[in-house]
């Protein structure tokens, strides 16, 4: 059965995609996808000025990297097409032109210095912004007379004058604004191209948009759009304005909270299952207390009805600790596939290239239970892949020892190891818990002083793990070398 949702996500290659406006495709999506209605994407470039170079493809690049697929849009194509505004100006001109012979819209002549001017009286006179109407009464002649000067005009919306304009939104319910505060707003500017409301309007309703899923920055636009329904016949869609998302400073969403583009995230090493469960908890829930959703789990359960009304926060922390437990759910062989590129470009150059695939095999389940995000996958690795440690040679002193205890300790452990036949994690535990006792030592302190021998750092993954992986040459070589540091000391 199809369903008659067609929701759509409508993005301004006018910047990178930000949180913020990834989670409203996502919610786009999720809304369209559990309906089994169809996600359009339509890109609503007609403000030429402010394109910017690249912002197309980091769009698109970013609902790729998080599945949210599109059914019709830029590369799918589709009977409702095209999906670039940018091409679709004849369209947007014979409806600003019918609005004008209706009587509903108007050739507006003023110069920018005029409407600079007045704008700087409003200010002055601490009245609200809006056109002053200047041109919506010209008379035929005057009108005559502009034209022959040779002014492009703009074209107006004929706001009313009084009355209300009013809507249900399905988030935050009925919705009112007296049309007073509602200002003659231009549909086409002077340079061909229509405005967000004329355009983004026409295109709503030619495109069948059943629902409009947008920011809350967009609802005071609107009662303009509503207007604009009207005046051209048009039945609206339902809309639902998403609520906001604060930093966790509560203050607006910022660089600062990590809110840089989608795209930043992959390179930052973060899984698109990740982000995508993050985002989808960016103003919705499932109930009070779940956090973990895939992706099928969101789109059965995904409803307007659990989008909160108050502004939710985002909580870089929470974004960190999801992305581990999504780390830790991945299947080995997939987990290696996802941080071969991370440490390929940033393990030192030293380590030779390409990494020997079996020995990235066994270091990586013992990775897999720390790293947050892929980006930690080379530096928590790091040990395992370099010739040479570097490291304090008194982090090799463990609490209460001294430097001849320490470097003792190491020579011992060095023949015992040395006789070992087998360099496994269980060998390994036979020989060094007994051995701590006979050298008088806490099990702690002994295994203290050879982690950082065999690793180079006091915090890593379980020892007679990591030494196995290392295997018996690497670890004697390290802990000669350590056992010589101490001597130096
Ligand atoms: N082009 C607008 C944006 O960049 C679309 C707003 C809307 O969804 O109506 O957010």
């Amino acid at each position: 059965m199809t369903s008659s949702v067609r929701v759509r996500y409508a993005p301004s290659p006018t910047g990178y995609p930000h949180v913020g406006n990834i989670r409203t495709a996502l919610f786009n999506w999720l809304f369209a996808r559990h309906a089994g209605g169809s996600f359009v994407v339509r890109i609503e470039d007609t403000d030429v000025t402010r394109k910017v170079k690249g912002a197309l493809e980091a769009i698109l690049d970013g609902l790729k990297w998080l599945g949210l697929d599109w059914d019709e849009g830029p590369e799918a194509g589709g009977k409702y097409g095209p999906y670039f505004q940018s091409q679709r100006l004849d369209i947007y001109h014979e409806a600003a032109e019918r609005l004008v012979s209706q009587g509903d819209a108007y050739h507006c002549y003023c110069s920018p210095e005029r409407l600079a001017e007045m704008r700087a009286e409003q200010v002055r006179r601490k009245q609200p912004p809006g056109y002053d109407r200047h041109c919506r009464d010209l008379s035929l002649k005057e009108r005559a007379a502009k034209e022959a000067e040779g002014i492009t005009p703009v074209v107006r919306f004929k706001a009313p004058l009084e009355g209300q304009t009013g809507f249900d939104d399905l988030i935050r319910g009925g919705v009112v604004f007296e049309n007073a505060t509602i200002d003659d707003f231009i549909l086409l500017k002077s340079d061909g191209y229509p405005t967000y409301h004329l355009a983004n309007v026409v295109d709503d309703h030619l495109m069948e948009i059943s629902h409009v899923l947008r920011a809350e920055e967009w609802l005071s636009s609107t009662p303009r759009h509503l207007l604009l329904y009207r005046a051209l016949g048009f039945e609206p869609p339902r809309f639902a304005h998403l609520p906001m998302i604060l930093g966790s400073d509560r203050s607006k969403l910022s660089k600062r909270h990590g809110a840089v583009s989608i795209t930043d995230y992959r390179e930052q090493g973060y899984l698109p299952e990740a982000m995508l469960n993050f985002l989808a908890l960016l103003g919705w829930s499932l109930d009070d207390k779940t956090e973990i959703l895939s992706p099928e789990e969101l789109i059965a359960s995904f409803s307007l009805e659990r989008i909160s009304k108050t502004a939710a926060i985002f909580n870089a922390e929470k974004l960190g600790w999801m992305n581990g437990v999504y780390i830790r759910r991945l299947g080995l062989s997939d987990f290696t596939r996802r941080s071969l590129p991370f440490l390929d470009r940033d393990l030192p150059p030293g380590v030779e290239r390409p990494l020997p695939a079996g020995y990235v095999e066994r270091v990586m389940p013992l990775v897999q239970e720390r790293a947050r995000t892929l980006l930690e996958v080379p530096e928590l690795a790091q040990f395992f892949f370099v010739d040479e440690l570097t490291y304090e040679p008194a982090l090799l002193i463990a609490r209460k020892m001294d430097r001849d205890s320490a470097a003792a300790a190491l020579e011992t452990s060095l023949e015992r190891l040395l006789e070992l036949p087998v360099f496994d994690e269980e060998s390994l535990e036979a020989v060094l818990r007994p051995l701590a006792e006979e050298l008088g030592l806490k099990a702690g302190q002994l295994f203290g002083t050879l982690r950082v021998a065999v690793t180079g750092r006091t915090a890593a993954p379980p020892l007679f793990q990591t030494m196995a992986v290392l295997g018996k040459e690497q670890c004697l070589k390290r802990i000669k070398a350590a056992r010589d540091r101490l001597r130096r000391l």
